[in-house]
């Protein structure tokens, strides 16, 4: 009843060009309604992961590190500070993104290279492999296809693991800088933020409008920030990333790879972004090419495509 009446109390009085209280708008830390009686033991029951990757099977690694040795350099590609470049990996190739002058986050986006609508998930990449990638580790492709698009090689910032604030690199939580969520809190005009960054590499590389592209552009992978949840709100942070420069994280393309990086116009990501305000860097992406037979001598092929029916329950 009590919580029925405050409830009411702050129907009564909502205001609804007011600004919620942060004990609203944050999880709440007075509750409207009451705890039961068992609630801490509902509280106590211990977690399980939702995604096993028991099954999952695991990156042949080995196979890669093989592959990669001798590899040489077929290209490399200077991405400017506040911009984002495109580039092409064949499947069976590798990649890194290297940090060149100065601290600087990069938001990385791919697509399998002949259908743009196979893109990275990284919702369910976080979901099978956690908040931070780094070697071993996948980047899953969208519904339907559901596969790896690509693998983490090496990562010389694994030594990080997770700080005394639960922060780790190389996240899959935020979704890019973009000039929506910028207009909502601060009423700004920014055009530099990595959304529109990667729209307008991407609208160069196709030859097409930035409106027939915009929904092309999804969730990142934030190479080299430093990102995690606070402990009392919960709310996603982020602090100045401890990237220097020759540190690099390397991929190998499983697919033909078009990918795309915006150099973050946050720089380090230590105090903001969305502005001109950061100092930022450059960064580079480097395109290595095996020189050796390790991965045809075993006939390796790039992932098929799930193997879900996609019958949904409805029959064929
Ligand atoms: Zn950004």
């Amino acid at each position: 009843m009590q919580a029925l009446t405050t409830g009411a109390s702050h129907l009564a009085c909502f205001d609804i060009d007011a600004p919620q209280t942060l004990n609203h708008l944050m999880k709440s830390r007075t509750p409207d309604f009451p705890a039961p009686l068992d609630a801490e033991k509902r509280k106590a029951i211990r977690p399980v992961v939702c995604y096993p990757v028991d099954q999952l099977q695991v990156a042949p690694l080995e196979l890669y590190f093989r592959a990669r040795k001798n590899f040489e350099l077929v290209e490399s590609l200077e991405v400017p500070p506040r911009e984002a470049r495109t580039f092409e990996i064949p499947a069976g190739h590798f990649f890194r993104i290297v940090c060149v002058d100065g601290p600087q986050v990069g938001d990385l986006n791919l697509w399998q290279a002949e259908n743009l609508k196979e893109r990275f998930y990284s919702g369910k990449t976080r979901a099978l492999h956690g908040t931070h990638l780094s070697t071993g580790d996948r980047l899953w492709s969208g519904f339907p296809y559901l596969r790896p698009l690509a693998t983490i090689t090496a990562d010389t910032l694994d030594w990080y693991g997770f700080d005394e604030f639960g922060a780790g690199v190389h996240d899959v939580i935020g979704t890019r800088c973009d000039p929506y969520t910028s207009f909502l809190l601060n009423q700004t005009q920014y055009h530099h933020c990595c959304h529109s960054n990667l729209i307008r590499s991407l609208a160069q590389k196709t030859g097409l409008s930035k409106a027939e592209i915009e929904a092309d552009v999804h969730d990142v992978l934030n190479v080299f920030m430093c990102t995690g949840f606070l402990q009392d709100t919960h709310q996603y942070f982020m602090k100045a990333s401890p990237v220097r420069p020759g540190d690099y994280l390397e991929f190998f393309a499983e697919v033909n790879l078009l990918g795309a990086l915006s150099a973050c116009p946050g720089g380090d990501c230590g105090s903001e972004h969305s502005s001109d305000s950061s100092t930022c860097y450059p960064l580079r992406v480097e395109h290595y090419r095996p020189t050796n037979d390790e991965l045809t001598k075993v006939g390796w092929r790039s992932p098929s495509i799930n193997g879900y029916d996609r019958s949904h329950g409805m029959g064929n």
